[in-house]
């Protein structure tokens, strides 16, 4: 068996890493930790697959926050995770979501704003005329308004943030090691170490699934149901031959939503839950933007008759079927088992908070920076679902 080692942290995607980097970075923090990833390419996990975006229209005031904190972060990214001065750059785009909405759908923008804008969020109410003088490439014909952010949304290049967060990490002393975990031992209500599959074990004081679409797995080696499915996503790149300029993250009232990328455009959709099976490989649907989506984005944008689908690919998300919302902090009576999963189609920008607070947490014995006891195991055994209602 291996030297024990105080964090053991399952998977190395950007929430695993974030972790390892806030931990290592807490001087009160004396430990080792070590990062347990089974796929050094990183291809397959669902960060490299991120849509990379971070927005700020949330209406949980905690989810609001955290991408509040991201902002903060992504601000002074080179301080906090640059390796020998080298400035980090992981290609952020400011750029405002505009989530659309038709009549019936105005009193909820209209609530979203008001919390948005109690924490201080930076966003504009929009009526169908200053959309129509606003975007006069998009038809307007049956909305009623819309909710522009101002500022502090965007997005980035997943790969990269989740790479600055390792290669900090490594180079404050985290171990990663390229191998897969198999299983846990445990001992009195404890988790004592983690199985790789080469037949060796590594012990830890602390032990955090970080495994993403996978941490129900991980959380049944303990005996734990975790109600946290892998669940496909399809990005489809187009272009078009008419110039949209000024084209926002546009959220369509269908849930299709698209955003530019550089000269073209990606479009995507979430199903509807009953066609949303439970599923773990990356074959694209290509009737799914034929049928579905492209049907809505040239109602949307009849510029948008005319395009050409250049490129796709699917992704998955660790959809959490109570509430696709995170679950953080330590399972409750197993009390040094970790998670930090679930996270649906919002953990990229959460990964800062996330990191932050998971570190906290094992330092402190509490959150210091943002209370986000709201999202703990907890709620999985009372059922009490987080009711977010800018999910996309
Ligand atoms: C198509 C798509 C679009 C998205 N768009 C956005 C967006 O715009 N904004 C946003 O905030 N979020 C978005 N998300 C969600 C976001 O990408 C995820 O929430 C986030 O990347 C989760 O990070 P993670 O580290 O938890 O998971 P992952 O990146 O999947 O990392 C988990 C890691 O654990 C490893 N692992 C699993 N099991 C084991 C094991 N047994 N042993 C060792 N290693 C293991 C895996 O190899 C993997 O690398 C999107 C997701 C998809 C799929």
């Amino acid at each position: 068996m291996e030297a024990t080692r105080d964090v053991v942290i399952v998977g190395g995607g950007v929430i695993g890493s974030a972790i390892a980097y806030f931990l290592k970075a807490t001087s009160a923090f004396a430990g080792s930790i070590t990062v347990i990833e089974k796929d050094p390419s990183y291809e397959f996990g669902s960060t490299a697959r991120s849509w990379g975006g971070v927005r700020q229209q949330f209406s949980t005031p905690e989810n609001i926050q955290m991408s509040q904190y991201t902002q903060e972060f992504l601000g002074q990214i080179s301080r906090l995770l640059g390796v020998d001065d080298t400035p980090v750059d992981v290609s952020y785009h400011e750029q405002g979501y505009l989530f659309l909405a038709e009549d019936h759908q105005i009193p909820r923008l209209f609530s979203n704003n008001a919390i948005q804008r109690s924490l201080g969020v930076n966003v504009g109410l929009l009526d169908a005329d200053d959309l129509a003088r606003g975007y006069p490439w998009m038809n307007v014909s049956d909305l009623a308004g819309g909710s522009l952010g101002l500022s502090g949304e965007g997005w980035l290049d997943a790969y990269s943030l989740n790479q600055a967060f390792r290669k900090k990490a490594i180079s404050l002393g985290v171990s990663y090691i390229a191998k897969e975990a198999v299983g846990l031992e445990s001992d009195n209500n404890r988790i004592t170490a983690v199985r790789l599959a080469d037949g060796s074990s590594l012990s830890g004081g602390y032990i955090i699934n970080a495994a993403g679409p996978h941490a129900a797995t991980i959380a049944d080696w303990a005996g734990i149901d975790l109600p946290v499915r892998s669940r496909k996503r399809y990005a489809y790149s187009f272009s078009c031959r008419t110039e949209i300029t000024g084209c926002p993250l546009l959220i369509d009232p269908s849930g299709v939503h698209l955003r530019p990328e550089g000269k073209q455009f990606l479009a995507g959709c979430s199903p509807s839950p009953e066609n949303d099976p439970d599923c773990t490989d990356f074959d694209v649907d290509y009737g799914w933007f034929e049928e579905h989506i492209w049907p809505i984005l040239a109602h949307r944008i009849p510029a948008f008759e005319a395009i050409k689908l250049e490129n796709a690919w699917a992704g998955h998300y660790a959809y959490n079927t109570l509430d696709q919302n995170a679950v953080l902090g330590p399972h409750p009576e197993i009390s040094n088992f970790y998670f930090a999963n679930g996270f649906s189609g919002h953990g990229l920008q959460q990964s800062p908070a996330v990191g932050r607070a998971i570190a906290e947490l094992i330092t402190y014995g509490q959150y210091r920076s943002l209370d986000l006891s709201r999202f703990s195991f907890d709620r999985m055994v009372t059922g009490g679902a987080i009711s977010e209602h800018n999910i996309v």
